[in-house]
């Protein structure tokens, strides 16, 4: 085997809204690359991985056809490319493995400002305008519904002024884009956000080692996304109380404090966003000398 095929390959949106979240996860998962402005390839420096930057759009048919070993893209992306291979009777050759957390959106139908609609029913006979035909598709039969898909690349919020669809199917996060051509969200058809996918090609025993020990090392970046260490002093009599305060905390650590009989350290790993008020309710409970840290790393 050539050394090239025995290194990883990530596909990753080259230019886009996942772009510089995928990178930045990728980075904290302890990945060292150069990355200059118009490659679409950047070489892993410290580990037998490579990133393949492409449109977000080719992502998933890149780890289907085992060009890629894994991707990062937006589940819109991936359930199309899934179902699109499906209508062809074909089955797309990727398992999903996490959600990432960011990218959030939703695919849906949108109507012109003041259309009556009254569910799906309502798409009988339409016409609408989607980049995400086997998505629709899917969606239309599901409900058994009979409408017209018409198949846009982009600028897909300007087909209803310009006569060509009576609805939209498109991607929504504000509402501000469907807003600014007045049209108005009236149907979800899926949520979505980033999610990492692997091929499901079985890869040699070194390769899936490294592949488990990004994904195990992702898996802790995500875990630490909200957590915090919090470290403060308590009397012993208020420990049950301050310990039911702390959010999302696992059996912390209580420490004797030298010299003191009836104060204790409580040291714990918060799985939860440690805000202001909660501070001021720990103290308020005895608590003192409090500490909120960021949580950089976690291995279970
Ligand atoms: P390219 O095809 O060149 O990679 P694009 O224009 O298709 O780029 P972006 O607009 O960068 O892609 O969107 C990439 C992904 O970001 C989407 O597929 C979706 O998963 C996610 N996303 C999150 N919010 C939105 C939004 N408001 N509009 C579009 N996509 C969004
Ligand atoms: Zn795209």
């Amino acid at each position: 085997m050539k050394t090239s095929e025995q290194r990883i390959k990530i596909a990753l949106q080259k230019s886009g809204r996942l772009t510089d979240h995928s990178l930045d996860l990728l980075a904290r998962c302890g990945l060292m690359f150069t990355r200059s402005k118009d490659k679409l390839f950047c070489y892993g420096e410290n580990m037998p991985v490579d990133l393949l930057l492409v449109r977000d759009d080719d992502i998933p048919g890149l780890v289907s056809d085992d060009v890629c070993d894994l991707g990062i893209a937006g589940l819109n992306v991936v359930q199309e490319k899934r179902l699109e291979m499906r209508q062809q009777g074909k089955t797309a050759r990727f398992e999903q493995i996490y959600a990432l957390d960011f990218g959030h959106c939703r695919l849906a139908i949108a109507a012109p400002e003041g259309a009556d609609y009254a569910g799906p029913e309502s798409l009988h006979d339409s016409r609408i305008a989607t980049s995400y035909v086997a998505t629709l598709r899917d969606f239309l039969q599901v409900h058994d519904i009979q409408a017209e898909i018409v198949y846009l690349s982009g600028a897909v919020e300007i087909a209803p002024q310009l006569g060509r669809a009576d609805y939209i199917c498109d991607l929504v996060s504000s509402g501000a884009t469907l807003l600014a051509n007045q049209l108005c969200e009236v149907q979800t058809v899926m949520e979505s956000e980033a999610v990492i996918i692997q091929t499901s090609q079985t890869l040699s025993a070194a390769k899936q080692a490294w592949v488990n020990r990004i994904l195990q090392r992702l898996d802790g970046v995500l875990q630490v996304r909200e957590s915090k260490y919090v470290m403060l002093h308590a009397p012993r009599s208020a420990l049950d109380r301050i310990v039911a305060l702390l959010p999302g905390a696992e059996s912390p650590t209580v420490i004797p404090l030298e010299g003191s009989d009836d104060k204790v350290a409580v040291h714990a790993v918060c799985r939860e966003n440690v805000f202001w008020e909660t501070l001021e309710n720990l103290q308020g409970a005895g608590a003192s000398s409090l500490l909120v840290l960021p949580v950089e790393k976690m291995l279970a």
